[in-house]
């Protein structure tokens, strides 16, 4: 076993703490990685906060991770000490159903095992990565390429990956007409990563304070969602719109500004149900839809992307004793455009 430090919460209006966990010994195909960097994803805050649900408390939340292999089971054969390596949401999954199969585990039928606020085979209860160490089985282990660096990488885990495939999925390309609803940490990421697959990308945002940021990013367009010519001016704009935002919105205006069989997908989780008209699907056959992260294979495939195409978040590197700041500026919308931890600060 190793002991890892760690900041944790122990109920929904606490503060961080430090703390101490015990990660697992290496079984024959784990690899105990050295957290180096550890993002903040808004995720993170509906957890700790208790707004998707009951957790258990103390929490250790973090699911955008990139460190360095420290040590590697006896069977382990894609890693080696000395990797630059990362994880994402999800440590494990059953790897037999259909969808494991088909390299789709976050979609696993038995649920796939999140990084944090879950119970592994084992019957451990998951800690996330604002810590020092984790361990985590091969298969669940990215390769961080080497153009990117370990504290830009983090956010790749969650924001990327959580962009990237609706956008693949929904092909996104030369073609295509793509907005981005929210440009926070995985809004800014949506802009660069549909940006760089050659789509003319738009961005709705509250306001045009960070307007000169989306075009940097590789927006074409930039629009305030709190003007209503917005709406008139863009309806039936849009091929694909990814919505990211956080909270509840009016996804009915969002939705009346698809073309003829345009696809809004929301990645955005907030806590409340939305209310959707099916008029504004209906008469210009426009669908709805949900997508979560992405596999495996899809998020090293990310990874490759944005290493080639010289994609990386814009970070603003914190000391863990402003976790709860920094918690408290996101939900003031005021992040650029994501936190990550320095864990070597825990
Ligand atoms: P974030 O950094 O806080 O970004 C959310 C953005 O939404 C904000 O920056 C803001 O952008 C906009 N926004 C916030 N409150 C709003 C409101 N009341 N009305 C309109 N716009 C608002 O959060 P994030 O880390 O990117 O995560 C976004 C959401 O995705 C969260 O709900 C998270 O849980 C979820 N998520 C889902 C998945 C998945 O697999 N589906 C994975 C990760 C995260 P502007 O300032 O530009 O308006
Ligand atoms: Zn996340």
């Amino acid at each position: 076993m190793v002991t890892a430090k760690a900041r944790a919460v122990d109920g929904p209006k606490d503060s961080f703490r430090a703390a101490e966990i015990e990660r697992r010994a290496l079984d024959a195909t784990d690899v105990l990685i050295e957290i180096k960097f550890a993002g903040i994803c808004h995720s993170d805050i509906h957890t700790a906060h208790g707004e998707w649900g009951e957790v258990q408390y103390p929490l250790v939340p973090g699911h955008e991770i990139a460190g360095i292999v420290t040590e590697v089971g006896k069977d382990v054969k894609k890693y080696k000490v000395g990797d630059r390596v990362g994880v994402g949401c999800m440590v494990d999954s059953c790897g037999k159903c259909k969808n494991c199969q088909e390299g789709e585990e976050q979609y696993c039928l038995e649920g796939n095992i999140p990084t944090y606020a879950g119970v592994d085979k084992y019957g451990d209860y998951t800690q996330g990565g604002y810590s020092t160490h984790i361990v985590v089985t091969e298969d669940f282990v990215l390769k961080i390429p080497d153009n990117i660096p370990l504290d830009k990488a983090a956010p790749l885990l969650c924001a990327g990956i959580t962009t990237y495939s609706p956008l693949n999925h929904w092909n996104a390309g030369p073609d295509k007409k793509v907005a981005v609803i929210g440009m926070g940490g995985l809004g800014h990421m949506a802009v660069k990563i549909a940006h760089a697959m050659g789509s003319e990308v738009t961005v709705l945002s509250q306001t045009l304070n960070k307007q000169e940021d989306g075009m940097k990013f590789g927006a074409s367009e930039y629009y305030a969602t709190s003007e209503k010519e917005t709406f008139e001016k863009l309806a039936g704009k849009f091929d694909l719109i990814i919505n990211t935002v956080s909270a509840k919105i009016d996804m009915n205006q969002y939705l009346s500004l698809l073309d003829l069989n345009g696809t809004l997908v929301n990645v955005g989780a907030p806590a409340e149900p939305l209310d959707i008209n099916v008029f504004s699907l209906i008469p210009h056959r426009r669908s709805f839809a949900g997508s979560l992260i992405g596999g495996i294979r899809e998020t090293q495939e990310m990874l490759d992307f944005c290493a080639e195409h010289d994609i990386a978040p814009q970070i603003e590197v914190i000391s863990a004793d402003d976790i709860d700041k920094a918690y408290d500026r996101v939900l003031k919308s005021d992040v650029k455009y994501r936190f990550v931890i320095d864990t070597s600060t825990i």
